[in-house]
């Protein structure tokens, strides 16, 4: 039996853009806004290629009138109450759904994607998120009562779920107390130019929401712009990484969703028909224009040729046209552009010996269309194993045992999503941690919630959208830190020297992978008593010194899989070595800062209470279990980073390092401490309690140096994953700015000075959040 046409009426949506004169402008403090001398483009449906409408392009004056009317409007929106501003957002949820079938048709034209995507995923979609965030409004004060609004924000997204990654970034913005200037795809206006106008007839005040239609230039001017206090991006890891270099020096809060190359990790034990169906939704869903599809096939090799022989089979039947269809499982690529870059790659695939299955249908003439592509005999290294394609091509390899199927999964630079296939759950629970990706689908994928919060590691990104997580991406602590930050100046005395070796070597060493080592420079710097008499010595630094702390963090594996409880036992330890000692601890500190006794004895007794908050913490950090609405469960696992690199202040030198140190340890990270240059005695003298701890060997490294020196070193290390800076506003946008390359996970105090005995700025849960990122498993369960 063949499909016949079942073609979804477009008449609303053409009714739509007629009233409009299919022309639109900009969406700005309420109303719509036609700048004269501005220029516009068109926009088509990439299914036959007709125009759609014009579109007005944003130019700086734009920009600035749209930045303005969210930032006047601001300070009404976040003083409304919570529940006032959950009506809102269930209004808007009302709305969208109200209008849903406009929504879904235009989706679908002025994308390519389906109709039945569009109408039965994309569309709940939103709905739920707007729901789900009005939830959040309304339970904001009971639920983040430390936290408040961060102002207005510019969010910019792309154009493969132009509707549904609006509401993943406007819903939580709003939820929050922030206003919002939003700039949609060049490819994709339209859905974002109808909400801005449904929206209105909530009654939502002027200027909470404003749309800019425009280039990436529109969105580079966002990014810049000095009255935006965050930047939400969603888009290539390409223009992630202009907008993290461009946003370094200024204290804009960041959050970046970015590309992948995600796995689909397919088990012999595994339903394979199951598998299979999954497969189709992973990398044909949305013509593999999709972040986190499934774009590499990882199949155990005792089932590989009977699972290839299988997806061919599928892959015939799959329906390839008029997105506008209701039978269709795929429909147009976005542009030519994309069409063109899709065919290079798989030619380039072909050049590097992999063999190329297509869908034999019949594609249609007009518009922009790619086959279902299989490759086979694909080697992991080969550009299409590790680049990005965003298209309907998937490249399959084989694996023979768990532990090579984890290799091969976490051989990339991305960390998106993995999916795993097996009816062994043990297995895949084993592995869902290991692999270094923000979700993992156990025997299903794709699945989105808007109360699991969804995002990358490595270079997919940071930050989540979604539930919990997702809400402190859009709030700060109430609490401020506003005075800057001055590093103490540092005598160079002339005893900057090379070290004797022949002379008794009083030169405090670096400690790195449990053993006090001599810095590689094999030179040594002065460390004063506050008289400016000679305290000491402490080892110079390098970064080959960083080279080796790091590799001995990244062996301490151990301690990231030891449970919560054994890691707060050696925590309390810690605290039991310090306290024998706190009598040294004090007299070092009055010989260093010039302190008196009393204040040393409080810093020393604050560092034992917090060491004890993080022992406390360790086992209570945990995750959330979410009931999304599918039969099954998503665990939100609290994940530590992985090797952190820690440059910390001068300011309550032990209290300070304790303060950042322990949080990291905590949560099972392991840590490449830089101290306070001046007070780094200090730090070294802390070698002797975490040895009598039982703190294992490379779980805290300690080199001691130039703070900026080392903290650059670590900033541009590939192996570092997160890094903390305490210190000038210059050494935090250098951390920022040094690690674009690899996108580490980077907090700095923006050159703002921390109070440290001040538990509501530096202890607790905040910080237990700073060391972790979010892993949400999915894992459905029936027959
Ligand atoms: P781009 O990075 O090219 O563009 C994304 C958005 O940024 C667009 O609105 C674009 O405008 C704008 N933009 C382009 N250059 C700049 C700039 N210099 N400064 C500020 N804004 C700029 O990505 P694509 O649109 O090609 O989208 C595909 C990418 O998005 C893929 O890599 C995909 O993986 C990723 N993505 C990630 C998701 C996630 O959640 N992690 C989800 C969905 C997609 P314009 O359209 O005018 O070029």
């Amino acid at each position: 039996m063949d499909y016949s046409p079942a073609p979804e009426n477009p008449d609303l949506a053409i009714e739509w853009l007629k009233k409009h004169n299919s022309t639109f402008g900009l969406f700005i403090n309420g109303k719509w806004f036609r700048p004269k001398s501005a220029p516009v483009f068109k926009t088509v449906n990439p299914a036959n290629g007709k125009k759609l409408a014009m579109i007005t392009e944003a130019g700086e004056t734009e920009v600035n009138l749209a930045v303005n009317s969210a930032k006047l409007a601001f300070p009404k929106w976040n003083a409304l109450s919570g529940h006032e501003r959950a009506r809102f957002l269930y209004a808007i949820a009302r709305q969208i759904q109200k209008h849903s079938r406009l929504f879904a048709v235009l989706e679908s034209m002025d994308n390519g994607k389906t109709i039945r995507e569009t109408r039965d995923i994309d569309v709940p979609l939103v709905i739920r998120h707007f729901y789900h965030h009005a939830g959040w409004a309304q339970t904001l004060e009971n639920e983040f009562p430390e936290h408040t609004a961060i102002g207005p924000v510019g969010q910019i997204i792309p154009w493969n779920f132009p509707l549904m990654l609006l509401s993943w970034k406007i819903a939580p913005a709003l939820a929050a107390g922030n206003t919002v200037v939003l700039k949609p795809a060049e490819f994709t206006p339209l859905t974002a130019l109808l909400f801005a106008e449904i929206c209105s007839n909530t009654g939502i005040p002027p200027g909470v929401l404003n749309v800019l239609t425009g280039s990436g230039n529109t969105g580079s001017m966002l990014v810049k712009h000095p009255d935006l206090k965050k930047i939400a991006f969603t888009g290539s890891t390409e223009v992630g990484k202009i907008i993290r270099e461009q946003t370094a020096d200024s204290d804009k809060k960041l959050t970046l969703e970015l590309g992948g190359k995600s796995p689909f990790i397919v088990f012999e034990d595994a339903d394979l028909d199951s598998a299979i169906e999954g497969l189709v939704d992973a990398i044909w869903f949305n013509q593999g224009q999709v972040c986190c599809a499934g774009s590499r096939l990882l199949v155990q090799e005792s089932v590989a040729e009977k699972f290839i022989e299988r997806i061919k089979i599928r892959m015939i039947k799959l329906r390839v046209g008029d997105p506008l269809d209701k039978s269709m499982d795929m429909g147009a690529l976005i542009a030519p552009i994309q069409k063109d870059r899709i065919q290079k790659l798989v030619d380039q695939a072909k050049k590097d010996g992999a063999e190329i299955w297509q869908w034999q249908g019949k594609l249609p003439q007009n518009g922009c269309f790619f086959p279902p592509t299989l490759l086979t005999n694909v080697s992991p290294a080969s550009t299409v194993a590790q680049t990005e394609i965003f298209g309907p091509v998937l490249s399959s390899m084989t694996f023979r045992t768990p532990d090579e199927a984890l290799m091969l999964a976490n051989n990339s630079t991305y960390g998106l999503a993995a999916s795993v296939w097996s009816e062994n759950i043990n297995q895949s629970l084993h592995l869902a941690p290991k692999i270094k990706v923000g979700v993992v689908w156990i025997n299903c994928t794709n699945q989105f919630d808007a109360s699991a919060g969804f995002g990358g590691y490595r270079e997919s990104g940071y930050g989540r959208e979604g539930g919990h997580e997702g809400m402190f991406e859009y709030l700060n602590l109430k609490k401020k830190m506003d005075v800057y930050v001055k590093r103490l100046k540092v005598k160079q005395a002339s005893i900057y020297a090379k070290s004797d070796q022949n002379k008794l070597d009083r030169t405090a060493k670096l400690y790195i992978g449990g053993k006090q080592t001599r810095p590689d420079s094999g030179y040594s710097l002065p460390v004063l008593s506050s008289d400016g008499a000679l305290a000491g010595e402490i080892g110079h630094g390098n970064r080959k010194d960083i080279r080796n702390a790091v590799e001995s963090a990244n062996k301490a594996c151990k301690w990231h899989s030891l449970n919560p409880h054994a890691r707060a036992q050696i925590l309390y330890f810690i605290a039991e070595n310090l306290e024998i000692r706190s009598k040294e601890f004090e007299n070092r500190i009055v010989s260093l800062t010039g302190l008196n006794k009393k204040q040393a004895a409080l810093e020393v007794k604050t560092s034992l209470s917090r060491i004890f908050t993080y022992a406390a913490l360790a086992d209570k950090h945990e995750g959330l279990i979410h009931q999304p609405p599918i039969r099954g469960l998503s665990l939100a696992l609290n994940e530590p980073i992985g090797v952190i690199g820690i440059v910390c202040p001068d300011e309550v030198p032990l209290l300070g390092l304790l303060s950042l140190l322990l949080p990291a340890l905590a949560m099972g990270n392991s840590v490449i401490l830089v101290p306070s240059r001046p007070f780094a005695l200090i730090a070294t003298d802390l070698y002797q309690v975490l040895e009598t701890s039982d703190v294992p060997s490379g779980v805290v490294n300690i080199v001691t140096g130039e703070s900026h020196e080392l903290g650059a070193i670590l900033a541009k290390h590939d192996d570092v994953a997160g890094l903390w800076v305490v210190g000038t506003k210059e050494e935090c946008t250098n951390a920022k700015k040094f690690s674009t390359g690899n996108m580490k996970i980077v907090w700095t105090c923006d050159g703002k000075a921390i109070d440290w005995f001040d538990s509501q700025q530096s202890e607790g849960r905040e910080w237990m959040r700073r060391a972790s990122q979010v892993k949400n498993v999915w894992i459905p369960y029936g027959e």
